[in-house]
């Protein structure tokens, strides 16, 4: 009886989202996108660039902003820099001096509050003219069509938010596997209509939106938030496969695995109704559907296999055959790389939802 209760359990946990992924790949991956880019459109576009302890990076962030594919002149960069304390700001003044016909403006908190608030605040001296705005991590790096290809996306009108899909620029295979499994499932959903999560790499967002909607603001919310917040608006927001940047993978893994779950939770629990709140929210079906699908794998599913493996363990406790060898067959998976991929994702949700009843990241060491 408890083997299978546990084994339903976990047929619920591995199916649900292994249908979603083939439904999706199958139906949807090798689709041509349903919207009407224009390469030759080219708005005003706006930077920014939050940092924090980023003097290794800065300059050649810069650089690659700078060596963009796309009129210098529609190109303004704000770089937000929040009390860092290993000479970022000087770095951006020196790269300014020798880039004088960039349009680059520094702000310099006093203070660190976080990524969020810094950008929130960077918006403060977006010009009025620009039609688009981009946010992008220090460490993110782009290759020179990126900004180009991206913005092509927003000639369409129902376009609100793009984002770029990420490949890391070392080998952390476990990386590679969870993106190139979400790059897919996030670009099949943008077919669909829009994907409720978008990357810090890179994010564009159309300026009036921001301007009529704001971006969510509440503790933990983050790029994810903002994605999802902006496909409630009405408007797509789509992760591209032809825009790709590259992330290196920086400090503690798991502390940084656990953050980015935290956030993700946090997403699905709070951007709808927060959406919903700001008057910002238009029912729209595909996306619904898409959302509700996302927010069971991130919110109910991880259970399902913590209670199934706790159910396994109590029966093999108290003496049942089929389900030691259901533990073992299930331990035994662990050898595929994939499965491994997946149970670690599961249970970094699972702290992750713990750790956000006592703490809402807002700040991060790397
Ligand atoms: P990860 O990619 O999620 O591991 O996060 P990172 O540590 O790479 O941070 C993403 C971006 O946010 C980087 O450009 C950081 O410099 C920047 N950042 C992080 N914290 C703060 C902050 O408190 N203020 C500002 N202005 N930027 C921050
Ligand atoms: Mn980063």
């Amino acid at each position: 009886m408890l083997t299978k209760a546990a084994l339903a359990l976990a047929l619920i946990h591995f199916t649900t989202p292994l249908a979603y992924y083939t439904y999706l790949k199958t139906t949807w991956l090798n689709k041509p996108w349903n919207i009407n880019r224009d390469p030759n459109y080219k708005p005003k576009v706006t930077v920014i660039v939050p940092t924090y302890n980023e003097a290794k990076f800065i300059e050649k962030k810069l650089d690659d902003i700078y060596s963009q594919d796309y009129p210098r002149n529609l190109v303004d960069i704000i770089v937000i820099d929040s009390a860092s304390t290993d000479g970022t700001p000087e770095l951006v003044k020196k790269w300014h001096s020798e880039h004088k016909d960039a349009n680059l403006k520094l702000v310099v908190e006093p203070e660190r509050r976080g990524k969020l608030y810094a950008i929130l605040e960077a918006l403060k001296h977006v010009h009025v003219e620009s039609d688009i705005v981009v946010f992008t991590d220090a460490d993110a790096f782009w290759e020179p069509r990126a900004l180009n290809k991206a913005v092509a996306y927003f000639a369409d009108p129902t376009v609100g938010a793009v984002t770029a899909s990420i490949t890391y620029t070392d080998n952390n295979t476990r990386e590679n596997i969870y993106r190139s499994y979400y790059n897919k499932v996030r670009i099949c959903e943008s077919k669909i209509y829009s994907t409720p999560a978008q990357n810090g790499p890179f994010q564009a967002f159309r300026a009036e939106l921001i301007w009529k909607y704001g971006l969510p603001d509440f503790p933990g919310s983050d790029d994810s938030s903002f994605g999802s917040y902006i496909a409630f608006t009405g408007y797509r927001a789509i992760q591209v496969d032809d825009v790709s940047v590259k992330e290196p993978v920086r400090g503690s893994e798991f502390r940084r695995k656990i953050r980015r779950a935290q956030h993700l939770i946090l997403n699905f629990l709070k951007t709808r109704n927060y959406a919903k709140r700001k008057g910002a929210y238009k029912y729209v079906k595909q996306f619904e559907k898409i959302w509700w699908i996302e927010w069971w794998l991130h919110i109910v599913n991880p259970w399902l296999l913590l209670i199934s493996i706790l159910l396994v363990i109590v029966a093999t406790y108290k003496g049942l055959l089929t389900s030691t060898v259901v533990l073992i067959f299930g331990i035994a998976l662990l050898i595929f790389k994939p499965y491994r991929v997946w149970i670690m994702q599961q249970i970094y949700l699972l702290l992750a939802s713990l750790r956000n009843i006592l703490t809402k990241e807002v700040t991060w060491e790397r």
